[in-house]
Parts: C-alpha cells; structure tokens; sequence
C-alpha cells in the first residue's frame, strides 16, 4: 500500500489524534491552534490527493528524522519508516503538525514558533499513549507538562509553560530561528523533485 494511503489512514483513524486540540498564544505574533479534524481531514485529505507529497528522503541530517517543507510542501521521511512504529508516529504528528500550520494560510512566522507547536503536539500524542520519547532533547521535557494540562482538559497552553518552552527553545542550536511561510499549502518552489515514499 503506498505510505500516502498509509498515513492518512493514521491520521484519521488514531484514537491520540483526537487529543490534538489546543491553542498555543504567543503575545507578540499571534495564537496557534491545532484541532483534530485539521490531521483527521485537511492534513489527510491533502496527504491523500497528493497536495503534500510523502517522500522517501535519507538525505537529512543524522539528528534530524523528518522534515516537512512549507516551500515544497514534502513531508520527508527516511527510508526505514515504519508506520506502526509508535515513535514514528509521533515523528508524523510534529510533521503534520508544520503542515496544518502551513494549511492555517496566516503568513511569515517563526520556525521557533512552528516548532513549538509541533512539540507540543508530539508530546500530547505521545502522552495520550502512554509513551516516552527516546530523546533526551530538553524541548521534548518541557513539553511533557504541557501535554499532562492538555489531556486534563485544558485548552490553552498555560501561559508560564509557554514561556519556559520559549526560552528553551530559543537556547536550542538545533533549531533554526528563520521565517516560514504559511500560504495554505499552495507549493512556492519546484526547483527540486523529490521520490514518492
Ligand atoms: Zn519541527
């Protein structure tokens, strides 16, 4: 079965995806929120019609493990993916979480901003599993209280929490500070062609 068909099939019918709901406010820029009808439809939907191609790409850093481009609109993904492999599907939901950002169509933001997002979001997935990352990355720790106050019930993230995962990230060399575009997926580059997974 292609990884497509695959991954939208995760997405819709995984019982942790219906915990992504939330809304992060950054007071500077904006608040961001995701919902599970955003991964359950838009994302899978787009997933599915080819509007974000899945790739197969090893071509990424050693500590990176997939990547989701606003420019291309690729999710790439190594080639030893495994979609029944837990941690890689929480590597799916922080890349999908990038995606339904770029969906959303609300202009430049910040990777930092995107990546807390998707963390934030990783780690409510995984938590609503009962799963542990196999990373120490100290983003991922503090995003482990984070997601305890989400599944309780709350809806935005608490706003000292918010600041605390800000800080770190910000001190996290790997992760870029530069500006993305979020344009509801429409595909800004074609210079590079990539192999469908
Ligand atoms: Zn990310």
């Amino acid at each position: 079965m292609a990884m497509r068909t695959l991954i939208s099939r995760f997405l819709t019918a995984n019982e942790a995806i219906d915990k992504l709901n939330f809304r992060l406010r950054q007071p500077a820029t904006r608040e961001y929120s995701v919902w599970p009808d955003g991964y359950k439809t838009q994302i899978a939907r787009a997933i599915n019609k080819r509007t974000i191609l899945i790739a197969r790409y090893d071509n990424l850093p050693s500590d990176v493990s997939a990547r989701y481009s606003h420019n291309y609109n690729v999710l790439m993904l190594r080639s030893n993916f495994n979609i029944r492999n837990w941690w890689h599907q929480a590597l799916v939901v922080h890349e999908c979480t990038h995606a339904l950002m770029d969906y959303c169509n609300f202009g430049p933001y910040s990777t930092r901003e995107a990546d807390a997002v998707a963390y934030i979001a990783e780690a409510v997935f995984l938590k609503a599993l009962g799963k542990s990352p196999p990373s120490s990355l100290e983003v991922r720790e503090k995003c482990k209280p984070i997601a305890d106050v989400i599944l309780a019930g709350a809806y935005y993230v608490p706003e000292n929490l918010a600041a605390d995962l800000m800080r770190t990230i910000a001190s996290e060399t790997r992760i870029q500070n530069e500006t993305i575009n979020s344009d509801g997926l429409r595909r800004t580059w074609t210079a590079r062609t990539y192999e469908e997974f």
